[in-house]
């Protein structure tokens, strides 16, 4: 693929060659080849393709395939029946309709037949928004097994039938609904559109069935980034393009904090199997009991803070000496302003969700959604980073240049920026603008095209 008349990120105006998936020709006046596809930049800003380094792929399409059916958005049994309607038009036939939020002020109590009469070809199941009730439809009732089973929870009319209703039963339910059958093909199409390139998964946990489950996923080309996907150290990497294995992913909670031994000999443990550890912190404790485990532990390269969401002046020069990179969310501050002012101690405000200090100080830093806990826009990422509200300390934000290149890292080093010269591979973003125009208008619609291994996966025109 020849790529003309670009403005090359960090180097100037030129054409760009891509040749089975690794760029070749970075110059000016290259001439197309026989048969060789052709994109005119016309100036448009070419970027080294976006990787969302911390994303949750499976509950993302998740949320994709869920319908809010109580307050604020719907709030009369005719609204609540247009939406289930509305979402039995879209889904792909055979698919779960998943509903949350339900309250009784909204069509009163819910059972099958009530379900059955809005829609009775496809399963429904909606939650109440105390989470402790679900409620289905017969055809949901059919493929979870309900009318045979004497689960305590499982509730029955006069006959001993059930009705629909399940009580305190969300993982036997969850159980019995395959969520690795989840849609993950239009989570890809909308990143795409948005120019990423590729995602680092980082849910904790995920056994060697999933893992193979999302690999045959990419290989089938329904998910059309690279996939870089956290995973304990006993899974083993699947044969496929575009997806790899990476560090394992470790949860903290501060009130089920491990001591430190534990911690200690469980890093080691995971080194020992060749892995990286990435480590979930988002509070002050978290982090120096991760500091100090990794320092008795020893860091691997590729070691990892997720979130970072307070790290204390006094550690920056540990951070970059180590070589341990924060994959940070920079649109935390804006999604989540006012929890924090409400909720954040005070003496933490000047530590909270660090950018511009972090990078000054020399450590590597890279940006991840966290969707569908953040949002899953790389544009509204950017934003938050160049435009920082002066409540959180506006000092920390970074010029565009820099906030774009937290996407530039390679998956498994994200806080060194791939750059666009001939031998790197062929993961690229092409916006429709000038570095100038783009600057006064971060939005997902300036992407013009997005390119994995030298592919086209999404055109703008
Ligand atoms: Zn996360």
């Amino acid at each position: 693929m020849l790529i003309r008349d670009a403005e090359v990120f960090g180097s100037g105006r030129m054409d760009v060659r891509t040749h089975r998936g690794v760029i070749t020709e970075c110059a000016t006046g290259l001439v197309r080849l026989p048969g060789e596809d052709e994109i005119n930049a016309a100036g448009g800003w070419l970027l080294p393709g976006l990787h969302d380094h911390h994303i949750h792929l499976r509950s993302l399409a998740a949320t994709y395939e869920s319908v809010p059916l109580g307050p604020p958005q719907v709030h009369t049994a005719p609204e609540f029946a247009a939406r289930l309607r509305e979402a039995d038009r879209k889904l792909r036939p055979g698919r779960w309709i998943r509903g949350t939020g339900y309250h009784e002020s909204v069509a009163g109590s819910l059972d099958r037949a009530v379900l059955d009469r809005i829609v009775p070809h496809r399963p429904v199941r909606v939650q109440h928004r105390t989470g402790v009730l679900w409620q289905l439809n017969s055809m949901a009732c059919e493929l979870v097994g309900l009318d045979g089973n004497d689960a305590p929870g499982v509730e029955r009319d006069e006959t001993g039938r059930p009705t629909g209703r399940l009580r305190r039963l969300d993982s036997w339910l969850g159980d019995r609904i395959d969520s690795r059958t989840i849609d993950l093909d239009a989570v890809s199409t909308a990143a795409a559109a948005m120019g990423i390139t590729g995602f680092t998964d980082a849910t904790p946990g995920l056994a060697q069935a999933d893992i193979d489950q999302l690999a045959d996923t990419v290989d089938a080309g329904r998910i059309v980034q690279r996939v870089h996907c956290m995973a304990p150290p006993e899974v083993s990497e699947p044969d496929g393009t575009r997806f790899t294995l990476g560090p394992t992913k470790i949860l903290l909670d501060d009130f089920d904090l491990p001591p430190l031994d534990e911690f200690v000999d469980r890093l080691r443990a995971i080194h020992a199997a060749g892995r990286a550890v990435a480590v979930h912190c988002v509070t002050r404790v978290q982090f120096i009991l991760t500091m100090a485990a990794l320092e008795l532990a020893g860091v691997r390269v590729g070691d990892r803070i997720e979130h970072g969401a307070v790290i204390p002046d006094q550690s920056l020069d540990w951070l970059r000496r180590q070589r341990v990179s924060v994959v940070t969310q920079p649109h935390f501050v804006v999604e989540r302003a006012e929890q924090y002012r409400a909720e954040v101690p005070a003496e933490d405000q000047p530590d909270l969700w660090r950018l511009r200090s972090l990078l000054d100080a020399g450590v590597g830093v890279a940006a991840g959604s966290d969707a569908p806990f953040g949002a899953a826009d790389p544009w509204s990422v950017l934003r938050a980073a160049v435009h920082r509200p002066p409540e959180f300390r506006a000092a920390e934000a970074v010029s565009l240049p820099k906030a774009l290149s937290l996407f530039f890292g390679a998956p498994e080093s994200p806080a060194t920026p791939r750059g666009i010269a001939p031998g790197a591979v062929a993961d690229l973003t092409l916006l429709s603008v000038s570095p100038d125009q783009a600057a006064h208008h971060l939005d997902a619609e300036l992407v013009a095209a997005t390119i994995v291994a030298g592919d086209l996966v999404y055109s703008g025109q």
